[in-house]
């Protein structure tokens, strides 16, 4: 338990983001239909661009939701648009080459892109803005890491970047805490909870149906199409579309083998002086650290508030220690913050995938998309829209995520058992400044 004093009044446990964006109330508990083009099983952000694109071709659409809907990773995460894997484009091009690296992250660009793009076209309001990032350098050689890794990326992407020396920090970011770091102008933000229900309130307008509080129990292949069992019903489907990500359970068994479901906790702080924040987060860029386990951490984008995460991969539900824990971490950071009191602590599944690579693909017919190792805003709407497109052209989806499958172990079943080990490893190569 955290001390009840750093709790503000209204603490919950809700994510912040539910704030403006709360979750929408649940829908009749009708059966399911009969039959549909396209069965999808998800609703975030990779499921309902799935959804948007099928049912604007004029497809029949039906998503599955086991909870509310967007109850997942897309309204708990911390907004920061990216284009960046956890295969770095130096670590890319030094093992497999120029043009490998080159495709991958001329992909992250396009998924990068499309965000924004889609959030223009679609009119949807979600405080999408591109203020840039800063990453702080925890160590010298963290600040010398950055500045190769983003050298290369000049040179071959054309990214631009700022490097901040350690003398210069306060400039980015109100803290002696690190030994400098970069800006990176061209990268966004948005408010997850809004986008998600933009994309929601869109994918409904084209006629698709959302079946909340219907969870899917199995998939099975019939043919040339598929059953779908809920408790509400079986739905046959020509096709079938798995976007499911860190919450994949096993009633998609060849997909809960492969995907490494692990936990991420933010705060909101209570509200603070403007004037504070605009010491503390200069410019309102979003920022994260270098670590291997990072910490990341924002202004609220309508509200006057910090939002912090980390600990990712921790193994607990216990979410007043946690945020305890991270309200500390903002302490570190800030230490004239004072008393600060926190008003949200929440946590969400995100995934990994053994080769670290966000995965798209089709198993025994179905097509699934997940894994985006902390990616996944961008990733999810690209990816679920590239799954739409190989529906409608029946074929394979055109992506160089699509070339491997995942890979799996014979030693795990679904449940990351050594999740707390692996965290451990990378928690000491961080703190050995690696
Ligand atoms: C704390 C945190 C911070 C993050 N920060 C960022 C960030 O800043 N930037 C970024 O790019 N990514 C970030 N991520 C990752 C990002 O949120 C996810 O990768 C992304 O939301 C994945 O979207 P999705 O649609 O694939 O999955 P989700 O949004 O997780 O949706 C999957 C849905 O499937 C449903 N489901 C599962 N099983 C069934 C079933 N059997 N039947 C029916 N429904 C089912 C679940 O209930 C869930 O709603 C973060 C994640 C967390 C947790």
């Amino acid at each position: 338990m955290a001390r009840p004093d750093i709790l503000a009044p209204d603490f919950t446990t809700d994510p912040w983001w539910w704030t403006a964006a709360p979750r929408p109330p649940a829908t009749d508990p009708s059966p399911v239909p009969e039959t549909a083009d396209v069965a999808i099983v998800g609703s975030g952000y990779t499921g309902l661009a799935a959804a948007l694109t099928l049912a604007r071709a004029g497809r029949d659409v039906v998503v599955f939701e086991a909870n509310e809907a967007g109850h997942g990773g897309s309204t708990r995460n911390a907004g920061f648009v990216g284009k960046t894997l956890k295969h770095s484009f130096s670590s890319l091009f030094h093992k497999h080459g120029k043009d490998y690296a080159l495709a991958v992250y001329s992909e992250m660009q396009q998924a990068y892109d499309r965000v924004g793009e889609l959030v223009r076209t679609e009119q949807i309001q979600c405080h999408y803005e591109e203020r840039g990032r800063f990453i702080a350098a925890n160590t010298p050689q963290h600040y010398d890491g950055l500045a190769h890794e983003l050298e290369l990326k000049h040179q071959h992407l054309g990214d631009e970047f700022e490097m901040v020396p350690r003398s210069a920090t306060s400039r980015a970011l109100g803290t002696e805490k690190y030994h400098g770091g970069a800006v990176i102008p061209a990268l966004a933000s948005i408010h997850p909870g809004l986008y998600q229900l933009g994309l929601l309130d869109r994918t409904i307008s084209a006629g698709a149906s959302v079946y909340d509080h219907t969870p899917v129990e199995g998939v099975q292949r019939d043919g040339s199409s598929f059953e779908v069992s809920t408790p509400r019903g079986k739905t046959r489907a020509r096709n079938v579309f798995i976007a499911t990500n860190g919450y994949t359970g096993p009633a998609t068994r060849w997909q809960h083998r492969r995907v490494i479901p692990f936990r991420g906790f933010m705060i909101a702080t209570e509200e603070l002086e403007e004037s504070v924040l605009n010491r503390l987060i200069p410019k309102s860029r979003v920022v994260h650290d270098y670590n291997n386990n990072l910490t990341f951490l924002r202004r609220a984008p309508d509200a006057p508030r910090l939002l912090l995460g980390g600990l990712t991969g921790t193994m607990s539900d216990d979410l007043e220690t946690m945020g305890g824990r991270l309200r500390q971490r903002l302490i570190d950071i800030f230490p004239d913050i004072g008393d600060v009191r926190i008003s949200r602590s929440w946590n969400g599944y995100c995934s990994g995938t053994f080769d670290l690579y966000p995965h798209i693909g089709v198993q025994d017919g179905a097509h699934y998309a997940l894994g985006y190792c902390f990616a996944g805003l961008p990733m999810g709407t690209y990816l679920g829209e590239k799954a739409a497109h190989a529906i409608l052209r029946e074929q394979k989806p055109d992506t160089i995520f699509a070339e491997r499958e995942p890979p799996k172990k014979w030693w795990y079943g679904g449940t990351p058992w050594f999740l707390p080990m692996y965290m451990a490893h990378l928690d000491r190569l961080d703190r050995k400044g690696n």
